[in-house]
């Protein structure tokens, strides 16, 4: 359970670690940074996007316990920005400091199975699906769950990497073998009518908080659009509020959590996903709300006050990828700048690739329809 008698608050001058430095590491950096902290991050990758603006950068691999530790030794508090480092380097690090999300929670959002049971356990409604391990485990999934349905990975997934749709019985084969000798999960295949996230804060004193649902268009499996509030009856909205934050306590989180829904025509929703981090269909709350998800992140890791979560006005994103770059140099920035209402967000990523998220665009307005046209409009302008 939280534990209150933690050293908790860490107050602004504090050094906070940061195992991951993608991008949502380099937006808690920043958050952070404007509180008064200091952030060390870790990462494998050279020049990476949270290294660029944290006081200090530790370069090595997420098994390397020895460097985690040496990072947790110089700070207050260590938190992640992704889900999947090794379990041995999770428990190095609490060891030596608090750690937030617990060891715990990682252990059981890093695997589909473990996620899915969690839930299923807890009386969460979550997708219907079955265990695969084997090629007959997959014919008798099949049999039970039905056709259409998703084959994923159990582990690493993310953005619909490890995921077969298989839609007729020569489906099967080429479905199992792309597991590659890896524990899977069959899905039903979920005839949703949107996609929605609820992203929620729980402190280390035990202080909750929750944002406006969000709304989420995928292409490719990769979110493409969100729109902020959730185009959705009032009551659903709360329904979904209500479950992450029940998801939330009995998970036992702090810091943040991102419940990914499909909402099915009738209004039933169903967990897709879970995140214990600030998430990409978050990334309007730092235009658009009084607090943004990685600020709530910082406060949240430092048994601070969480911040208000008020949406000042209806809002959009729009993801820029790597498609949109050309083959050499960078797109024309000029074209998009014109577009004087729409907020720019850039991860300082020099390597572009086809589905590689590169920065995202928000904008404002009175309704969530005219922020999305803002956007869209904004970065069909880029593409020229
Ligand atoms: P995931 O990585 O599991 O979140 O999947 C990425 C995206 O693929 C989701 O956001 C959906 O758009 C789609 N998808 C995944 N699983 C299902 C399912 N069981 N039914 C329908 N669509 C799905």
């Amino acid at each position: 359970m939280v534990n209150p008698s933690a050293s908790v608050p860490i107050r602004p001058g504090a050094a906070l670690g940061l195992l991951g430095g993608g991008q949502l590491g380099r937006m808690f950096t920043l958050a952070a940074r404007s509180l008064g902290f200091r952030v060390h991050a870790l990462d494998p990758g050279h020049d990476c996007p949270a290294g660029q603006v944290a006081d200090l950068e530790f370069r090595a691999a997420y098994n390397d316990v020895y460097a985690a530790q040496a990072l947790a030794r110089g700070v207050e508090v260590v938190t992640v920005e992704f889900e999947n480092i090794p379990a041995e380097t999770l428990s190095a690090v609490a060891s030596l400091r608090p750690m937030h999300p617990g060891a715990h929670v990682l252990h059981t959002v890093q695997h589909r199975l473990r996620e899915k049971t969690f839930l299923a356990e807890h009386g969460f409604p979550v997708t219907p699906f079955r265990e695969v391990s084997t090629l007959k485990d997959l014919e008798a999934a099949v049999a039970a769950l039905g056709q259409p349905s998703v084959l994923k990975t159990a582990s690493f997934g993310y953005d619909g990497k490890g995921q077969s749709k298989l839609a007729g019985p020569d489906d099967l084969a080429p479905a199992f073998a792309a597991l590659g000798g890896q524990q899977g999960v069959l899905e039903a295949w979920v005839p949703f009518e949107l996609e929605c996230s609820v992203i929620c804060a729980r402190s280390a004193t035990g202080e909750t908080c929750v944002w406006p649902v969000a709304e989420n268009a995928h292409r490719n499996h990769i979110l493409d659009t969100t729109v902020f509030p959730a185009r959705i009856p009032a009551g659903v909205a709360a329904r979904a509020q209500a479950m992450a934050l029940a998801i939330a306590a009995a998970l036992d989180v702090v810091g943040m959590l991102t419940v990914e829904f499909f909402l099915k025509p009738g209004g039933e929703l169903l967990v897709n996903e879970l995140a214990p981090r600030p998430h990409n269909s978050g990334h309007a709350t730092i235009d658009a709300c009084v607090t943004s998800q990685f600020e709530q992140q910082v406060r949240a890791v430092c048994g601070l006050p969480l911040g208000d979560t008020a949406l000042l006005r209806p809002a959009a994103m729009a993801n820029l990828l790597g498609d949109l770059w050309p083959a050499t140099g960078e797109p024309c920035w000029e074209r998009l700048l014109a577009h004087r209402d729409v907020k720019l967000h850039l991860y300082g990523k020099t390597e572009a690739r086809p589905g590689r998220k590169m920065g995202h665009l928000t904008a404002l307005a009175d309704t969530p329809e005219a922020a999305l046209a803002k956007v869209l409009a904004a970065r069909e302008a880029l593409r020229g």
